[in-house]
């Protein structure tokens, strides 16, 4: 239920618009296909996946001609919950940390403002509450805010934060993180990363500098690579994507401050076009409010 609560504001808009599109319809039609198509790409579905999604229904419905609303309803369900299933790579849980692995290093990548300490600070929270002994360690040296924001998430999740000054070598942060990591026995390092998106080739060789440095500490680091985006942006989310999956390998995704956007659908659209799970989805400001996605979870609770 508090998934539902998060994404409040696009449930209300998605419901409210695909209400009035099928309402008194029995068939889906040209004209209702066309205000389906024109309510995914205002929910910022995105035009590639509005277009698979569409053509499904198309395929589908030429079978079956007349639906009442509900059946209609279950449909578009069923699709998207399809699509996502078949475009995404299996399913997306939370991180599960290997046995053998020792300490388990998270880098964290995103450009400033979309959430990314925040989302250090309730993945630290969750894992430290599992039990884990965690280390965090802010390698995003640009600005002295970020750092500063940081500490005040260590502090209040009460767990150690690795620092330098604000402008030192990112990847000297990531390695003294790791020696202290190794020191400690902690079992997991989130490492914070590239705030700024100054040209692709810079933050690819930042991102290239910071890994090859952290694998002197430990060998096969980083186990992953999570990249945080704004879901209340949109298209700018989209481009967010594509420029740091082109600078480094990102595993897995979080999409942020959904509770405050009508826009929910950019998970589906982010999810299916760049074949990346979105693992988590940020649905308020609070230390609790980082929650695992369940894609079917998510599509069912647009249809309630
Ligand atoms: P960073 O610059 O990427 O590290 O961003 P921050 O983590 O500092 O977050 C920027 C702002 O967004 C802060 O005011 C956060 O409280 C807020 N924020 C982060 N995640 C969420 C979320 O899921 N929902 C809401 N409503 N706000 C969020």
């Amino acid at each position: 239920e508090t998934l539902d609560k998060g994404l409040e504001k696009s449930k209300a808009s998605f419901f409210s618009k695909l209400t009035k599109a099928v309402a008194g319809k029995s068939k889906v039609d040209v004209e209702v296909l066309d205000n389906l198509e024109e309510i995914l790409i205002s929910s910022d579905v995105g035009v590639n996946t509005t277009l698979k999604i569409i053509t499904r229904i198309e395929k589908r419905v030429s079978e079956d001609k007349y639906l009442g609303t509900d059946e209609l309803n279950q449909i578009l369900r069923e699709e998207i919950s399809g699509l996502l299933s078949e475009t995404n790579l299996g399913e997306a849980t939370e991180f599960v940390i290997p046995i053998n692995v020792k300490p388990y290093v998270l880098m964290v990548v995103g450009v400033n403002g979309v959430g990314k300490t925040t989302t250090i600070g309730k993945l630290a929270y969750q894992f430290k509450k599992q039990g884990y002994k965690v280390v965090l360690g802010a390698a995003d040296t640009f600005r002295a805010a970020a750092i500063d924001q940081l500490q005040v998430w260590a502090d209040r999740v009460g767990v150690p934060l690795v620092k330098q000054q604000m402008g030192s070598d990112p990847a000297s942060v990531a390695f003294d993180t790791l020696q202290s990591a190794v020191s400690q026995n902690a079992d997991i390092v989130i490492i914070d990363t590239a705030g700024r998106l100054h040209n692709k080739v810079n933050l690819m060789n930042e991102l290239t500098k910071v890994k090859r440095v952290m694998q002197k500490v430990v060998a096969d680091s980083p186990h992953d690579v999570l990249l945080v985006l704004d879901g209340s942006t949109g298209q700018n989310a989209f481009e967010q994507a594509k420029q740091f999956t082109a600078a480094t390998e990102v595993t897995s995704l979080a999409v942020t401050k959904l509770d405050g956007t009508a826009k929910g659908g950019v998970v589906i659209g982010i999810s299916d076009q760049f074949q990346i799970p979105v693992k988590y989805i940020g649905v308020g400001e609070g230390i609790e409010d980082l929650q695992v996605f369940n894609k079917y979870e998510f599509v069912d609770s647009f249809f309630k």
